[in-house]
């Protein structure tokens, strides 16, 4: 892992640094390059204005309190309300540890299956994003127990892991929606492959998987969130080999990353669905978008000399 890579990784996990650097403007001006805004009304409108399918989540991670819970459950249960009453093509994708996780896993679940139930009934998914490997074991078989009732849900999975190839294999047994992702936290080499070659070459055989014949039997519907173009065009040729169209390929990617790609993703007929964060709490996330390409850091040097 690089020096930097690491350094921002931690900053991600800092409560110091998260408490100040949220009031400088000039990180909050950066930040726009990766969030339209805080509220769901920009993230609804940068939707609108993307023209594409989209997935939103509000960020924010381990609540202080229980009852916080309550409040993002409900803040989705309107979410998923407003778009089906303004029929847009927006899905959303959401954290356990935001739902409550860390202080009661059955009122996290009744959440989540609150969610699962509304966006069914608005013939819509829910989405669950994969935490850090703290979480992956609770993450998985809470959605397994989710993905039993509602089909209309899906589970991230992260290709830096050793685990990862396992845990496909039983989530395809399942017809589970897997969104593949390569991994953006700080993890252990114990745990995770520590080069980047190597989280590169487990998210292909990994793709191979999930557009296999029998991935397609079991109704699973696999998503590649990447922006990494050497994956996304091997992905695309295996997908020609295999006797695929491109509306049998789908790919994510997050806003504000790869424009070009996203346009040419999606005039090819790919299915594509652009992921959107907003809220308040954007500092861990945002340290993690700039850890992800160090070169990011420049920009923020360059709007901080622009004033
Ligand atoms: C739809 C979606 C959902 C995700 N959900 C999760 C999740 O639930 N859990 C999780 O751990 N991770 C999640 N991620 C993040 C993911 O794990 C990676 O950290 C992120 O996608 C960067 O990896 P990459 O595949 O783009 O490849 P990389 O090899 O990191 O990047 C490939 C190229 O893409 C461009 N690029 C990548 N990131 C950036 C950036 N931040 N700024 C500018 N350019 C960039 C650069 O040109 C880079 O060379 C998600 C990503 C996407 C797209």
């Amino acid at each position: 892992m690089s020096v930097l890579r690491s350094i921002l990784l931690s900053a991600s996990e800092s409560r110091w640094l998260r408490e100040r650097a949220v009031r400088y403007p000039f990180v909050r001006r950066a930040v726009s390059r990766f969030m339209p805004g805080e509220a769901a009304d920009d993230a609804l409108a940068a939707s609108r204005a993307l023209g594409v399918g989209t997935v939103l989540t509000r960020l924010g991670e381990n609540l202080g309190s229980a009852s916080e819970a309550d409040g993002v459950a409900n803040h989705y249960l309107n979410l998923l309300d407003r778009i089906h009453a303004e029929r847009l093509d927006v899905e959303i994708s959401v954290k356990l540890s935001q739902l409550g996780l860390d202080f009661s896993r059955e009122e996290c679940e009744a959440h989540l299956y609150g969610l699962a139930e509304r966006a069914r009934s608005r013939n819509n998914w829910v989405w669950v994003d994969m935490e850090s490997t703290a979480y992956t074991d609770v993450t998985l078989e809470v959605y397994r127990r989710l993905r039993a009732r509602f089909p209309n849900t899906g589970v991230c999975v992260q290709s830096y892991l050793y685990r990862t190839a396992a845990d496909v294999e039983s989530l395809i047994a399942l017809g589970s929606g897997i969104r593949l992702v390569k991994g953006a936290y700080r993890e252990p080499p114990d745990k995770a492959f520590p080069k980047k070659e190597d989280v590169d070459a487990s998210y292909f055989r990994l793709a191979e998987r999930l557009l296999s014949a029998d991935a397609s039997a079991k109704g699973v519907r696999g998503i590649f969130g990447t922006h990494d173009s050497n994956l996304i065009r091997r992905i695309e040729e295996l997908g020609r080999t295999r006797g695929l169209a491109p509306k049998d390929v789908e790919f994510q990617m997050l806003y504000g990353i790869g424009r070009s790609e996203q346009l040419r993703l999606a005039a090819a007929g790919y299915r594509f669905r652009v992921l959107i964060s907003y809220g308040e709490a954007w500092f861990p996330w945002y340290m993690r978008r700039l850890a992800e390409r160090p070169a990011n850091v420049l920009f923020v040097m360059r709007s901080l000399v622009g004033g």
